[in-house]
């Protein structure tokens, strides 16, 4: 079963509607074309930059049963096939993806996977498995998905994405053909945002800025209630003294308010990570004389007052605390744990007098 694609609507689909990747989705034509399609593709580039979609549409092009030149790319969007690829119940596509609570890729999901793949093509025209979330296998689910990866069934084709080619194991990685993604271009990030019906002008502007080519980031942020709890953290930091235990408080407050499941929880401390670290890495640049990046003008003064009171090693080792907290939000620890822990930390960074304490590698 195809899951939801992350927040986005699903729209009838076509090559139209993706944009930004035009050079990709040639190359694919030329492959078709010529009959040359490898079996397994890795596409790789910033996580929200389409890679998905860009998936599902080859796989619907792919699968489409409309009578065409059997060397098109074009899916015809009305026939059953099609239908039930949009409807996401195609029974010859398979994705795979990390649970929400994991860290990584557990082995039963790709036995599953492996197992319901191997059998004969339910409609006949082929079959093709999305495995999401490649940059986390393990070693027990690679091992298990690599016999899959060397002798596909016939008629199969398996197409992984990942975020960055670090992240791939070696031996998943040379047995794929490698197809990078690049971020998209602000204007293409803006048309996206918009079909997806966001049309109040500033979240549209503050969703570009933030958004660094990655359409999907950006609808991730696309909640005003983030934002205003950005402005009250952010303003909490620039008082003379930092109150971190009723900071923390309304924190894990907010937290709480994206709804009881732990995965919705850590989804928005992620969140707010990362728009902290934006505002942090802004402080920065406002600090080294260069322009903010993705903050609004009517945050500059905020900004500039934090940039004022704070060394810029201060900043940095805020951003480096951050950026762990980011590490920590994955794993099994108490989300509020977590989060006193990082105002805990902040504050104590912004109220210690004189310049950071030096800290030495292996005494930490
Ligand atoms: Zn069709």
């Amino acid at each position: 079963m195809l899951a939801p694609l992350a927040r986005f609507k699903i729209i009838s689909m076509s090559w139209s509607q993706i944009l930004g990747h035009t050079e990709r989705i040639d190359a694919f034509r030329q492959l078709v074309g010529r009959n040359r399609l490898a079996h397994a593709f890795l596409f790789v580039g910033p996580p929200g930059v389409g890679k998905r979609r860009f998936a599902v549409e080859l796989a619907k092009a792919l699968l489409c049963e409309a009578p065409r030149d059997t060397k098109s790319l074009d899916a015809c969007d009305r026939c059953a096939a099609c239908h039930l690829v949009d409807s996401q119940t195609h029974p010859d596509l398979f994705t795979v993806r990390r649970p929400e609570e994991m860290n990584e890729l557990p082995i039963e999901a790709m036995r599953d996977f492996c197992r319901d793949f191997s059998f004969k093509p339910a409609r006949g025209h082929g079959k093709i498995g999305i495995i999401e979330d490649a940059d986390d296998f393990n070693d027990a689910s690679a091992n298990c998905f690599l016999k899959t990866l060397e002798e596909p069934p016939p008629m199969s084709l398996l197409i992984l994405l990942g975020t960055s080619l670090d992240r791939q194991l070696a031996t998943i990685r040379s047995r794929c053909q490698l197809v990078r993604f690049a971020p998209m271009s602000d204007n293409h990030v803006r048309q996206l945002l918009q079909k997806q019906g966001i049309d109040d002008s500033a979240m549209l502007a503050r969703l570009v800025r933030v958004a660094a080519g990655s359409p999907g980031q950006a609808l991730e942020l696309a909640d005003a209630d983030l934002w205003d709890f950005r402005r009250t953290l952010l303003q909490m930091l620039t008082q003379a003294k930092i109150n971190s235990v009723q900071l923390a408080e309304a924190f894990v407050e907010f937290v709480e308010k994206a709804g009881k499941e732990s995965a919705a929880q850590r989804r928005r401390v992620n969140q707010m990570l990362k728009l902290l670290i934006d505002a942090l890495t802004d402080t920065a640049r406002l600090q080294a004389g260069a322009p903010a990046r993705s903050a609004e003008p009517a945050d500059l003064p905020l900004l500039s007052s934090l940039a004022q009171r704070a060394h810029p090693d201060k900043i940095h080792a805020m951003l480096t605390r951050c950026l762990e907290t980011e590490q920590h939000v994955g794993r099994y620890i108490q989300l509020s744990l977590i989060v006193e822990g990082l105002i805990d930390g902040l504050g104590q960074l912004l109220d210690q007098p004189g310049p950071v304490p030096v800290r030495f590698q292996g005494f930490d």
